[in-house]
């Protein structure tokens, strides 16, 4: 059996942004085609819409926000915290029970962010919640940006 690679939806070319767009990636689309790649978004598992306000770790990364030592915010100002945790716990969820080992994630996100997120509108180190969750895991994590 072929090894699944679990993947950010967006990478896949699925319109799951924050704005209702995708950002498609060439050799995540091969794998999809190639029936080795699972796409999964995280926010949209948590519960929240598409299309939904950005939202932005509020400081830390995301392993303090599993931690309950930071927080999720939209640019409302609301609290989303708990959407994400969620829906790093179903994907962590899927990842275990189809035994996956390897995930493809979308780089700069609060979610799937590997080595960097966005604070302030800048890029900062920092991992998103997911990440920090299947990294924790022992899953291995790929950023998108090294593809
Ligand atoms: S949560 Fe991850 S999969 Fe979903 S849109 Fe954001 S980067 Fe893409």
């Amino acid at each position: 059996m072929c090894e699944i690679v679990l993947v950010s939806a967006c990478l896949a070319g699925l319109k799951t942004r924050y704005d209702a767009q995708a950002s498609p990636h060439e050799r995540v689309i091969e794998l999809l085609r190639e029936g080795k790649a699972l796409p999964v978004c995280p926010e949209q598992l948590g519960g929240l819409p598409t299309p939904r306000d950005k939202a932005e770790i509020d400081s830390g990364s995301g392993e303090e926000v599993l931690k309950g030592l930071s927080r999720i915010l939209n640019e409302k100002g609301e609290d989303i915290t708990d959407k994400f945790v969620r829906g790093a716990t179903e994907t962590l969820k899927i990842v275990e029970m189809m035994g996956i080992k390897r995930a493809i994630m979308k780089e700069r996100s609060p979610s799937c962010g590997v080595n960097s997120i966005i604070r302030g509108g800048r890029e900062v180190r920092g991992k998103g919640v997911t990440t920090a969750l299947l990294q924790d895991r022992g899953i291995e994590v790929i950023s998108s940006d090294s593809l």
